[in-house]
């Protein structure tokens, strides 16, 4: 069987033309979307040098000696509100009332706060304290013009999007979202609504599931059907799907019993790289071809095709969508509880981390069946048991991998 490691390298070797053709985007729409090339700045961020704070822009020999109990007077000759451009020069003995944002005027190289002064009149201000040039936002003190303002391969957050738009890009360019079918197999699958369940009936939990993911990892659904367990209705599935998709992504029907028909259909139709991988949940995963389009046959229990996405479908489809990250966090915790762990396979244990008094620490779910949905919905990481190591012992630290 496959370790984690090589299963996940041989999945992103099947991408090695990297980040899908770019397309423009909005910035309005960019949010979560990737940027296909480097950014740069044509322009001094601040574009030019303006105040930090309301108060008055002089001299900064003129305020040296200036104290509490000896302030400096000096002329009031112009008032700066942001948005306009100063007049005169400051010159020697005088000062320009300002208000943050607003430009510097010539000749001033220094500011003292408001709180620092005391106006007498509109025509006079008392200064009681030392002018500081740390007042001063020096023209690109934020990001000089021609500097790398982000990089390829950067999700766009708000940040992000902010520094597009102080940099006047009303759209920017993206890899296009990878597009994922999905088909979900299975007699005993109900769609969700109004359909009464007959025995040994259950709702599908995994075609939202996984279109969910989908779209937390940068792709969309193109298609999203269902078949139920015969080759024919499967292998009609996959080929429709095929035609409208960059990924191919089924749930079900992968292991060994009589009506897990998917592997086999994938082996006669297309090419079957691996199926087996020597991780907890998930082990019969499918990985391979149909007629160059990627597939993945995700295990039927809700938790293993879940924990499968994110180990190995949610990186390929970050590297197609652009991302230069393309896995979770990982960091070192301390279990609060025991953690059973048998060896001989990498066990992806559902587990609550917080931050505790000397670092993280994680509490596992209990048992880590991989039908129990809901300790998955209540988990917001996964501990990394590794496949050479036995039962953990409350305190002992592992590595987690942080699903937030
Ligand atoms: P399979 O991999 O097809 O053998 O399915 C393994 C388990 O996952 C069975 O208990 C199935 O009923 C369950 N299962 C398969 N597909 C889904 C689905 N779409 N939603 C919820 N449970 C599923
Ligand atoms: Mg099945």
């Amino acid at each position: 069987m496959l370790s984690y490691d090589e299963a996940l390298a041989r999945i992103l070797d099947c991408a090695p033309g990297g980040p899908l053709p770019g397309e423009a985007v909005p910035l309005s729409q960019a949010y979560g979307r990737v940027l296909a090339a480097d950014i740069f700045s044509d322009t001094d961020l601040p574009p030019f040098a303006n105040s930090a704070v309301d108060g008055y822009a002089v001299r900064q020999a003129d305020t040296r000696s200036a104290s509490e109990t000896h302030p400096v007077t000096l002329r009031v000759t112009q008032t700066i509100p942001a948005g306009y451009a100063p007049r005169p020069p400051v010159a020697p003995g005088e000062a320009a009332r300002i208000f943050t944002g607003a430009p510097l005027p010539e000749a001033a190289d220094a500011l003292v706060m408001v709180e620092d002064t005391d106006s007498q009149g509109e025509e006079s201000v008392q200064v009681r304290a030392p002018a500081s040039a740390d007042f001063i936002r020096a023209a690109g003190s934020d990001l000089p013009c021609g500097a790398r303002a982000l990089i390829a391969g950067t999700a766009l957050d708000a940040a992000a999007i902010g520094l597009l738009a102080a940099l006047n890009h009303t759209a920017v360019f993206c890899p296009r979202r990878p597009r994922v079918a999905l088909l979900t197999t299975g007699d005993e699958i109900i769609p969700l609504g109004d359909t009464m369940l007959t025995p040994g009936q259950i709702r599908d939990a995994n075609g939202p599931a996984l279109a969910a993911a989908v779209y937390e990892a940068g792709g969309v659904v193109s298609v999203a059907a269902h078949a139920r367990d015969t080759a024919g209705e499967v292998r009609a599935a996959l080929t429709a799907a095929r035609a409208d998709c960059d990924v191919l992504l089924a749930s079900g029907g992968v292991s060994v019993g009589g009506y897990d028909v998917v592997k086999e259909v994938v082996e006669s139709e297309g090419k079957l790289n691996f199926w087996r991988i020597a991780i907890k949940p998930g082990k019969p995963l499918a990985f391979g071809s149909l007629s160059d389009t990627l597939f993945f046959g995700l295990p039927g229990n809700p938790v293993s095709s879940l924990v499968t996405f994110e180990l190995f479908v949610r990186p390929l489809l970050r590297r197609l969508a652009g991302h230069r990250e393309l896995t979770r966090p990982l960091v070192s915790v301390r279990l609060a509880a025991a953690l059973p762990h048998t060896p001989g396979r990498r066990e992806f244990a559902r587990a609550r981390v917080c931050w505790g008094n000397d670092g993280y620490q994680a509490t596992p779910m209990g048992a880590q069946g991989s039908h129990r949905l809901a300790s998955l919905a209540g988990a917001n990481a996964l501990l990394v048991a590794h496949e050479g190591h036995g039962d953990y012992a409350a305190g002992d630290t592992l590595p987690a991998m942080l699903l937030m």
